[in-house]
């Protein structure tokens, strides 16, 4: 049974130990005992429909990681130096979901790890160290990622080798040709820069849903004409698959896939054990030659024999449980659902996504500012409802939807419900109760 819970006493426990850094979700925090599904419990009782988390990717607790982690590290779990049959066979399963012409997996333990080193192997084998990310990219935590982490704001300053992009709006543009155009020209303009002031262009780095920036996953050939333009300064292209990486996207393994293009290196990490942290770095070998001459890699629990466990379940579970076409499927529900709100309200400036990843945009008289105190009042009053969903962008003013893979038709019914309710209750004209 439920006992009653001193959140505010665990709050103030929290701030203590932990510090303020430590950011809790919603005005009213959740204290959750387990989950199971699409499904997360809180202390006191109530279930929530988790269309936020994209960790779980096939579901919380799915019994079958559960079951192969557990089995792994009750036998043995320890790391790359050792002779690993588990490790072989992972990598075989995760480069067949790839193009041939990326054939090699390093494992780390994070996403933050694999940008940090997919990096590095760009810098060893262009001989230069600029990187150009999008303006409100995020793509992880170490030093060397938080510079060219721009949306983690003005106290980590991008570093000098480092150029920006704008993400590609299609509500900014006339046609699909004109922000095409745009794009190549954005790209020009921050490799010549870095061209002239010594850093040569090393890499693009690429998150392939565009999350942090606000979700932009249309029109699809945009990626693909950025890489062209990479690519003619002799740099690399890395697609961070860390969000959109293991179906979420509903029409194939990766993001990059839908744009046409086939990057030089891969970055994916968050699904990838749903939970157990494990992620990787895939790359064409020719392009880690570099690096692997010159440096020696070695990451402690990257590969262990417990991470390959869970993430060759992850796989096998969405290969066998087919979760890619319901992503599809269910995403395309999904969006019929939201564009059907939007036509009905004018909160809603535009709905993007693709598969299990939808962002929604408010707009308000306010401007992005307004969009973001409606977008916070909305994911609050969701919560109270028991859906729970996310802001993002570089205003805060977009809604971020990003459910299990294993939503069904009525949590599809249940979230875009508790949406509408939250934006009616948004809505300046209503009184907030
Ligand atoms: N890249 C992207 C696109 C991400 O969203 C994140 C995490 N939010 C990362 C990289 C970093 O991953 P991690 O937190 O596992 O280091």
């Amino acid at each position: 049974d439920a006992q009653p819970r001193d959140i505010a006493s665990m709050i103030e426990r929290r701030n203590r130990l932990l510090g303020p850094g430590y950011q809790l979700f919603y005005t009213d925090p959740i204290e959750l005992t387990h989950a199971e599904g699409v499904h997360l419990y809180a202390s006191d009782g109530t279930e929530y429909l988790d269309a936020y988390n994209n960790v779980a990717q096939i579901g919380h607790c799915h019994p079958r990681v559960v079951e192969a982690v557990s089995r792994q590290l009750a036998n043995l779990n320890t790391n790359t130096r050792y002779l690993q049959e588990p490790l072989l066979d992972l990598a075989e399963q995760l480069l067949a979901h790839f193009p041939p012409a990326l054939d090699r997996v390093t494992l780390t333990c994070t996403g933050s790890e694999a940008n940090d080193l997919a990096t590095r192997i760009a810098h060893h084998h262009t001989g230069s160290s600029g990187i150009i990310v999008t303006a409100n990219a995020y793509h992880g935590v170490t030093s060397s990622v938080a510079a060219y982490s721009p949306s983690l704001g003005a106290g980590e300053r991008p570093g000098p080798n480092v150029r920006t992009i704008a993400a590609p709006n299609p509500a900014r543009f006339a046609d699909e040709a004109e922000l095409i155009a745009a794009v190549r020209s954005d790209v020009r303009r921050a490799a010549d820069d870095l061209v002239r002031t010594g850093h040569g262009v090393s890499a693009c780095l690429i998150d392939t849903v565009l999350s942090s920036d606000g979700v932009f996953t249309h029109p699809t050939g945009v990626l693909r004409a950025l890489a062209e333009e990479v690519r003619s300064y002799g740099a690399v292209m890395i697609a961070d698959e860390v969000q959109a990486g293991f179906g979420r996207t509903g029409d194939d393994w990766w993001g990059f896939a839908r744009h046409g293009f086939v990057p030089d290196i891969v970055t994916m990490g968050k699904p990838m054990g749903n939970g157990y942290p494990v992620a990787a770095v895939v790359l064409r070998a020719e392009v880690g030659q570099g690096f692997e001459s010159a440096v020696r890699y070695f990451n402690t629990f990257g590969g262990s024999t417990a991470a390959a466990a869970a993430a060759r379940a992850v796989i096998g579970v969405i290969e066998e449980e087919d979760l890619i076409e319901r992503s599809r499927l269910m995403g395309a529900s999904l969006g019929d659902a939201l564009r059907d709100l939007a036509r009905d309200t004018d909160l809603i400036g535009a709905v993007r996504g693709v598969g299990m990843f939808y962002g929604v945009e408010l707009s308000s008289e306010g401007g992005p500012v307004g969009g973001a105190r409606m977008a916070r009042k909305v994911v609050d009053r969701m919560r109270r409802a028991g859906v729970l969903i996310s802001a993002s962008g570089p205003h805060g003013n977009v809604l971020k939807i990003r459910p299990p893979l294993t939503f069904e038709q009525t949590h599809v019914d249940r979230l875009v419900e508790a949406l509408a309710a939250g934006l009616k209750a948004a809505e300046p004209s209503t009184r907030e109760v």
